[in-house]
């Protein structure tokens, strides 16, 4: 749905915290706390969040009634803050990422997962927001993430999936390469 910046960006607000609180009372829980292996799952959720972005946005974003309609907004008008609203994503995290994780891995290496793949989907929020927004340095990762994305708005919709990253789209065969799009058409 279509936001305002502070609705957009409430989840930045939100979810940090929580992870914290969570982490902090896991690591209560837990004696030794292993940081090493905390980090270790962490990271690993990190990375398990780009291939969850990959086939999001794949999937359902682009084949999933409702959620096409709401993407296709996005593509019609790429600079609408169009997202979810924090309360909305903090159900879902909970109900698809937080409470497997922890029925699988425990409440504490569960917590890890967790903060690994909610820290990799507000990275891919503000790596999204800035392909669109920002002016970003020729050659920086930013810039490349915009030239990536912009090739999935401009060149074809059945590729470059992957916003953070490309490495998904190069595993499935959906990387665009080729011909740059206009980037003043990226906005
Ligand atoms: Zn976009
Ligand atoms: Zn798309």
């Amino acid at each position: 749905m279509k936001m305002s910046k502070l609705g957009y960006f409430s989840e930045f607000l939100l979810f940090p915290p929580l992870v914290l609180v969570a982490t902090l009372l896991t690591c209560r829980s837990l004696s030794p706390p292993q940081p090493a292996i905390w980090a270790t799952v962490c990271g690993a959720g990190l990375v398990g969040w780009t291939l969850i972005e990959y086939l999001l946005h794949r999937v359902l974003f682009h084949h999933a009634p409702i959620l096409s309609q709401i993407h296709e907004r996005h593509h019609h008008s790429p600079m609408d803050l169009i997202g979810t609203p924090a309360w909305a994503s903090a159900i879902i995290g909970l109900m698809a990422v937080a409470i497997p994780s922890w029925a699988a891995l425990g409440f504490y290496l569960g917590t890890a997962a967790t903060a690994g793949l909610i820290s990799g989907y507000l990275w891919y929020v503000f790596v999204h927001y800035a392909t669109h927004h920002w002016r970003l340095r020729r050659g920086s990762y930013l810039y490349r993430a915009r030239l990536r994305h912009s090739r999935h708005h401009h060149l074809s919709h059945s590729g470059n999936f992957g916003v953070t990253t490309s490495v998904w789209d190069h595993v499935f065969g959906t990387a665009l390469e080729g011909r740059a799009p206009n980037l003043a058409d990226a906005k």
